[in-house]
C-alpha cells in the first residue's frame, strides 16, 4: 500500500521553511500532496492561484502534487486515500495550536496521524507573516523565499 501524506497550509507565500519541510517529507512518503487552503479566518495576501503557481514552480521533488482545497481537511484526506498530515514545527510557539489541530483531526478521523517535522535551523524563525511584513516595508526577502515570490511582490507594489 502506498504511503500518502498531505501537507496542508496557507502558503501565503511559500518560504524556504515550507520547501525544507516538503523536501524532508517527500523522502519519507511515497506521495506527498500539498493542500493549499483558503482559511476563512485569514485574508491571504496572495490569491489561491498565485499560491499554487508559486509552489508548482518551486517544488522540484517528483513525488509531490499540489492542489488547492476548501472544506474539512479530513474529508480531503479521505478522498485522497491519505492518512498522514505533515506539519512543520518551528518553535514552542507553534506547539499549542498544532497540538490542538492534531487532536481535533484525530477526533474527526481516528485513522490519521499528524507527523511533525522540524526544518533546518536557519528556517526555524521564518514565517510567511514575517516575509510579508518585510516586503511591505520595502525590504529584500530574497534570502527567505523563491525568486518567483520576490517578482510577484514587486508586481504588486
Ligand atoms: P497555516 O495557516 O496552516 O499555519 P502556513 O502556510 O503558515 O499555514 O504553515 C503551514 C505549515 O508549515 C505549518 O505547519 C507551519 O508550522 C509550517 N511552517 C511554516 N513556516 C515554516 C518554517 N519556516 N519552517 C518549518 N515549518 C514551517
Amino acid at each position: 500500500m502506498k504511503r500518502i501524506a498531505v501537507y496542508p497550509g496557507s502558503f501565503d507565500p511559500t518560504t524556504f521553511g515550507h520547501l525544507d519541510i516538503i523536501s524532508r517529507s517527500s523522502k519519507i512518503f511515497d506521495k506527498l500532496i500539498i493542500a493549499v487552503i483558503t482559511n476563512p479566518n485569514k485574508k491571504p495576501y496572495f490569491s489561491i492561484d498565485e499560491r499554487v503557481k508559486i509552489l508548482k514552480s518551486s517544488v522540484k521533488e517528483k513525488n509531490v502534487e499540489i492542489e488547492s482545497f476548501h472544506g474539512l481537511l479530513v474529508d480531503f484526506m479521505k478522498k485522497k486515500n491519505a492518512n498522514v498530515i505533515i506539519r512543520g514545527l518551528r518553535a514552542i510557539s507553534d506547539f499549542e495550536y498544532e497540538f490542538q489541530m492534531a487532536l481535533t483531526n484525530r477526533k474527526l478521523y481516528p485513522e490519521i496521524e499528524t507527523v511533525f517535522l522540524t526544518p533546518a535551523e536557519q528556517w526555524t524563525y521564518l514565517s510567511s507573516t514575517l516575509v510579508k511584513e518585510i516586503a511591505r516595508l520595502g525590504g529584500n526577502v530574497k534570502c527567505f523565499v523563491p525568486e518567483i515570490v520576490v517578482k510577484i511582490f514587486k508586481n504588486k507594489r
